[in-house]
């Protein structure tokens, strides 16, 4: 891609910096010889600190023991474990089957239950807990300990046979899944586990009818198909002994960390692989008793939109599984209030006990059984930025915290989600509404619609807007999820695995619209007697939970419309209150400031409306491309003599003077970094026959001359070649002109009453000389224009460090330079010595190997090109203690960058104007985190 067109908006969007320090591997640790399970229960060892060791699901499960909440007891097998076991040959330390015994025991003590036990026997579940949350990314197991003894125990205990054989059912199913890998193949449309069940359904009643209809003889009958479809398909028996059972269950779930789901979600979400996964066994509660019992997920505020209301839903006569799996549509959790008017009380109880301790909104999981609450787990609910920002602002106003912790709240990365555009008002008016569902992931989407992921993806590369539209969304579809703009699904509440995704990613979602009928074979959506075929287009309200037939206009969101349209309505409403409210935070936080990096009046107003304090770069070859400008360009550029090439140039310059006044009078008074000519010249010319031929026409110069000129100017290596400075040095007259259309635009917009900055900024400098020769000519251009205006012009020089040779001699380059500002793109080309028009053949690749973390040209290559910058920030201000730094690379915008870029102590960073907030944001997070030590 040509160096003038290659300003790809950064769309990586990294993780927020990881806080949290690697676990210390102690010594005993790594010879597996130390304490690798943790107890909860009556005695908890862990607490919620250690989620490093014990993942977060085990963490908090102690945690909550701790405040004395409602946990059934058990263990946790540490992260440690996970590395052991993947650095010796998929083994365990030998300490691990002892200390699980006397886990287990605790566990049998505190329940009066028995594992294997033919009176009482003990059920335990089986689940990953990794650092982060990775949601429906790992595997679970349950009712672990059954066999065909146990399960009759179980049958006469408590007095429900029905309830003992559902529990064995789904046992064998899952641990076949699992454990055993008797999964779907490609040639099959179902889980072979669901097949069997519907087979079942239809012989033995005729008809599909709900789970919980199916009988104790049909749930026997089901345990033993199943057990020999194991047989068939993994060539193994079903494990009998709960001890091999849980010993498979354990491996199953560490072998699960390197399943492609938990990769592909580790890739996005930047999870190091080293980090492992704990484990955690827990005795069975059981949702799936009767009527009195039941399953839910439930957050203490709402997560898409953030408003203060208990939100989350519930299955009656269900395990956890069932609620997650978007499988049965379960309902809202309010409804409990009639149907569990106690178990409702305790807990709302719960949900207010969790967000005073936990001091955050809590995502957490709970079974009933008989009418009994249990906690199964809670974590830091995932969230859209719209609720990220209201639960900041009112925990803030209700004390729960201050407005430090409110700042560190907000996901920098996520914050461009409230920038979104919305559906505009009058064409959703116009729109037919089709479906409607549940409001899972708030924004507006219109895209093709797609039914299968792979298809998904194939269409979005092509550069289509595409919907995902899917019954439920498994894990498998995450790739799908991720290229599209938004996700429909017909079934699902929202804490489905499509609306918890989603959520996070910031996606677009409408789940649980019953109305759609999607037919993957056919490849088709009814909806409203209508059929929509893929690649038809859709629309989605995920705010509204609002599905319109065809493509419906969007419109700016309310932050967009008050900042920049100066909307008074939008103005008043609370979002863009709390947006201003944090913003103000962000600058009362950080120590840098953030620029923008804008070459058009516009561009430069709406950065100040965001908040830009300047700007950090102005390409000035982007003004050339415009209307006719690029003739006088191509003049200059064929010139044959320097006469002739000042002449060209004396074209140029009242654009130039016209663009800078204007880009001047916007700012304000701010200042304005202004990069004179940087691409290679080739860039600018024609090079088909056909434009060579126009432009000979127009300019006046044969056909074959322009021909040759181009020949002329093929370079091999353009990105290393005649460029950058080099051509400020070739041809000095294109330095005078630039310098005189600033400095003369800078004394108008002066004469108007307005303060001028100019920053003038030399680029691509890698030797001392090279800047003092073009500092010579802006001075001279300086000197004339002051005295033909009888003006006093304030103004700067200096120059980008962007060649490592650049920043490794910066403290000479300081004695010529009044700044310096990070060409962060070409610092990681040059100093990577890879090209960034043309990585994308190598790089994804790259980040699959693990060769590099990231996308270096997204997000700082902290360890090699962190440290040429590291070594120009000293060796600069060693020179020259007040030299102004900053960035204007891509860099500038993101986050995790913005945090190293604090750690080496730059003055500002600089990005596109859309992505100010964002950068405002992470400058304030990065202050605060610096400051608290982290
Ligand atoms: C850079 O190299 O980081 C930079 C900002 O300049 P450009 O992208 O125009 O080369
Ligand atoms: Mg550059």
């Amino acid at each position: 891609m040509a160096k003038t067109l290659a300003r790809k908006k950064s769309t990586a969007k990294p993780a927020q910096a990881k806080k949290l320090a690697q676990p210390k591997k102690t010594a005993a640790a790594a010879k597996g010889a130390g304490k690798y399970v943790y107890l909860f229960g009556k005695k908890t060892d862990g607490n919620g600190t250690m989620k490093p060791l014990l993942g977060g699901k085990g963490a908090n499960l102690a945690e909550m023991c701790r405040i004395s909440l409602p946990v059934p007891p058990g263990f946790t097998i540490t992260t440690e474990v996970c590395t052991y076991y993947y650095a010796n040959k998929r083994t365990y330390p030998p300490v691990l089957r002892g200390q699980m015994d006397a886990g287990v025991a605790s566990i049998e003590q505190q329940t009066g239950k028995t594992f294997g036990d033919l009176k009482n026997p003990l059920l335990v579940s089986v689940r990953s807990g990794a650092r982060d949350s990775m949601p429906g990314m790992m595997d679970t197991i349950l009712n672990l300990g059954l066999n065909d003894q146990t399960v009759e125990a179980l049958a006469r205990k408590t007095g429900n046979p029905r309830f003992a054989w559902d529990c064995y059912r789904r046992f064998v199913q899952m641990y076949g899944d699992v454990v055993l890998g008797v999964q779907k193949r490609p040639d099959e449309d179902h889980e072979p586990f669901e097949t069997v069940i519907e087979q079942l359904k239809h012989e033995r009643h005729h008809q599909a009818v709900e789970d919980t209809r199916l009988s104790v003889d049909d749930l026997k009958e089901l345990v033993k198909r199943f057990k020999a479809l194991i047989k068939e398909r993994a060539g193994k028996q079903f494990p009998d002994n709960p001890w091999d059972q849980l010993m498979g269950a354990v491996g199953a779930v560490f072998g699960s960390w390197m399943n492609d789901r938990a990769i592909v979600y580790r890739r996005k979400y930047n999870i190091p692989t080293e980090w492992g996964t704990a484990v955690n066994v827990q005795a069975m509660v059981y949702g799936n008793t009767g009527d009195q019992s039941g399953s839910g997920v439930a957050f203490t505020r709402n997560p898409a939109n953030g408003v203060k209301e208990f939100y989350g839903e519930f299955l009656i006569n269900a395990q956890g599984e069932d609620v997650v799996a978007g499988v049965r549509t379960p309902e809202p959790v309010a409804e409990l209030k009639k149907q569990m008017p106690k178990a409702y009380a305790e807990l709302e109880r719960i949900r207010q006990t969790l967000e005073k301790h936990f001091k955050d909104v809590q995502d957490f999981e709970f079974t009933i059984e008989d009418g009994v609450v249990y906690m199964l787990q809670t974590r830091n609910g995932k969230r859209t930025a719209m609720a990220a920002l209201k639960f900041s602002m009112d925990m803030y106003k209700e004390k729960l915290i201050d407005w430090k912790t409110a700042v560190l709240r907000n996901p920098a990365d996520q914050l461009e989600q409230l920038l979104a555009p919305v559906f505009d008002a009058s064409e959703v008016a116009k729109a037919k509404a089709i479906a409607t569902g549940l409001p899972a992931g708030p924004g507006a989407a219109s895209g093709q619609i797609y039914l299968n992921a792979d298809r998904a993806v194939t269409a979005a590369e092509k550069g289509q807007k595409v919907l995902l539209v899917r019954i439920e969304t498994s894990p498998e579809d995450l790739r799908g999820m991720i290229a599209a703009e938004g996700i429909l699904t017909a079934r699902g509440g929202v804490s489905s695995h499509a609306a918890l995704v989603a959520r996070q990613m910031g996606k677009v979602c409408v789940c649980g619209a019953a109305a759609i009928e999607v037919d993957y074979q056919g490849r088709t959506v009814k909806v409203d007697k209508q059929t929509f075929k893929e690649g038809d287009w859709m629309s989605i309200d995920g705010t509204a939970g609002k599905v319109y037939a065809g493509q419906v206009k969007t419109a700016p969101s309310e932050i967009v419309a008050g900042l920049i349209h100066d909307d008074e309505a939008a103005k008043k409403t609370e979002k863009f209150k709390h947006f201003q409210q944090l913003m103000k935070w962000c600058s009362d936080a950080s120590r840098m400031v953030v620029r923008t990096n804008a070459d058009t009046p516009e561009q430069t107003a709406n950065a100040v409306a965001f908040g830009a304090v300047g700007i950090g770069l102005t390409r000035t070859e982007h003004m050339f491309f415009e209307g006719d400008r690029i003739d006088a360009m191509r003049e200059m550029i064929l010139a044959e003599t320097v006469e002739e090439r000042k002449a060209a140039l004396a074209k140029l310059l009242p654009y130039q003077r016209e663009d800078f006044a204007g880009i001047f009078r916007a700012l304000k008074g701010y200042p304005a970094t202004i990069r004179f000519l940087d691409p290679p010249l080739h860039e600018f010319l024609p090079h088909t026959k056909e434009q060579q031929a126009e432009l000979s026409k127009k300019i006046g110069v044969p056909a074959a001359r322009i021909h040759q000129r181009v020949e002329q100017l093929h370079e091999f290596n353009p990105m290393l070649g005649f460029r950058g400075c080099r051509l400020g040095i070739g041809y000095p007259e294109i330095s005078e002109m630039q310098a005189r259309a600033v400095f003369e635009a800078a004394a108008q917009v002066q004469k108007e009453g307005i303060k001028v900055r100019p920053e003038i900024m030399i680029p691509l400098v890698a030797f001392k000389k090279e800047l003092d020769l073009q500092i010579e000519v802006v001075h001279a251009a300086a000197r004339a224009v002051q005295a033909e205006q009888k003006v006093k012009l304030n103004y700067m020089v200096g120059t980008m460090i962007e060649i490592p040779r650049g920043a490794l001699t910066a403290d000479e380059i300081a004695q010529s330079a009044e700044f310096f500002s990070f060409g962060t793109n070409d610092l990681t080309q040059t100093g990577l010595g890879m090209s960034r028009d043309d990585s994308g053949s190598f790089l994804p690749h790259y980040e699959e190997l693990e060769i590099v973390k990231k996308n270096p040209f997204a997000t700082i290559d902290a360890s090699g090109v962190g440290q040429l910058v590291d070594i120009a920030v000293t060796k600069g201000r060693a020179t020259r203690k007040d030299i102004k730094l900053g960035i204007c690379g891509e860099h500038g915008g993101d986050p995790a960058s913005i945090h190293f870029f604090e750690k080496v102590k730059l003055d500002y960073v600089s990005c596109s104007p859309y992505r100010v907030p964002v950068a405002r944001l992470a400058a304030a997070q990065a202050a605060l985190l610096a400051k608290a030590g982290d």
